[in-house]
């Protein structure tokens, strides 16, 4: 008898629990979570902190918000639905729409929690290639979808690498999917995106019927801690990932700083232009230094790395910027405060002169 006798599914016991972005030291800048590095704005924590009522439940549908984005997307309520992050939502999609034996196609590498998700749903990956620019492979993407396929997860930008999918790329991909099969277009950054030629997925719901749109409010909003994001797509699929939904987890502060933030989206955009501009910035010295960086979308840079990820991240680190390492692939690295900017590059023309000259086959140039 070992002291673990309750009976785990096998697949669950081998998933690893969730590993956070490391926490910064205290004299560090954490770059490792695409966090906004601005602080909410005023009249979003005043909202929050006129939600004192705790001993109540929330509003369970989170309608006020739905109708505020309905308004702006222009969808019925019903074909919005407001979850405790995206992250959230890929769970009840995942649920509502695969199970064992089934199969969910996604790019790889790609968002993190994907493979989670659908393990947790019971249902297998099936994980695609980037090209050799970062971006999805979406004729191999296509191919990969058989009969089992429930399910295609599409990241644009594709964190952690940047690069977005084109409209043209989006558009010849779904003309290839049947429409049994769920598309979700996860545009966790798109607030970030500046590229004319990507896809956005709000103006494309009235053409597919099995399109689903994911947004979230932590990235460009600022709201990571709040837990708050949102789906557009037609209301059959949204009933059905509302009945796979755990009730009440939106909480009212989070809804009631979503509806603030809607309501000063200027005044956020224009921190979002910031991030953007500090983005292209970054980028444009990292390739003057010979790194390979993909186009970058999002509000972060992806490092080819490669098998030096670990040693890169450790000179980061040691520069007191916290950043995300995939090893063997490469390191991601948000788009923070303005003091890390020089930073970051000091630091990445120290590495590629180190990788250079130790490793001149490294791929990084
Ligand atoms: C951050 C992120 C999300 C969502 O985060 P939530 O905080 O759960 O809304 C979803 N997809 C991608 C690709 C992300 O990077």
């Amino acid at each position: 008898m070992t002291d673990q006798p309750v009976h785990i599914r096998p697949e669950i016991a081998v998933l690893p629990p969730y590993r956070q972005g490391r926490q910064a030291a205290p004299d560090a800048l954490k770059l490792s979570s695409n966090e906004n590095p601005f602080p909410p704005l005023a009249g979003v924590v005043e909202a929050v902190q006129a939600q004192t009522a705790f001993n109540r439940y929330p509003d369970a549908t989170a309608l006020a918000v739905r109708a505020v984005l309905a308004d702006r997307f222009g969808t019925t309520v019903d074909e919005v639905h407001v979850a405790p992050g995206s992250v959230a939502i890929l769970h009840e999609l995942a649920k509502a729409t695969s199970g064992p034996g089934d199969e969910v196609v996604y790019a790889w590498r790609s968002f993190e929690a994907y493979p989670g998700v659908v393990t947790v749903a019971g249902a297998t990956s099936v994980q695609v290639p980037n090209r050799p620019d970062g971006g999805h492979d979406l004729d191999a993407m296509a191919d990969a979808v058989t009969e089992r396929t429930r399910m295609v997860l599409v990241c644009t930008p594709n964190n952690p690498t940047g690069p977005i999918v084109t409209g043209a790329e989006f558009a010849a991909f779904m003309a290839r999917v049947p429409s049994s099969v769920l598309v979700v277009l996860d545009e966790a950054y798109a607030e970030f995106v500046t590229d004319v030629d990507a896809v956005r997925g709000p103006a494309l719901l009235e053409r597919y019927p099995n399109l689903v749109v994911l947004r979230t409010f932590s990235k460009a909003y600022g709201l990571a801690g709040l837990r708050v994001g949102y789906a557009l797509g037609p209301a059959y699929v949204l009933d059905a990932v509302r009945a796979c939904a755990i009730p009440l987890s939106v909480t009212a502060q989070g809804q009631a700083a979503a509806l603030a933030s809607l309501e000063r989206e200027g005044e956020l955009l224009e921190r979002v232009a910031e991030l953007a501009e500090r983005r292209d910035r970054i980028r444009a010295g990292l390739l003057d230094q010979g790194w390979a960086v993909p186009e970058a979308q999002g509000n972060f840079v992806w490092l080819p790395t490669g098998e030096h990820t670990a040693f890169a991240a450790e000179a980061f680190e040691h520069a007191g910027l916290i950043v995300r390492a995939f090893a063997p692939e490469g390191i991601r690295i948000s788009i923070g405060e303005p003091e890390a900017v020089a930073k970051l590059l000091e630091t990445a023309a120290a590495v590629v002169e180190r990788l250079t000259t130790t490793a001149p086959e490294r791929p990084v140039r």
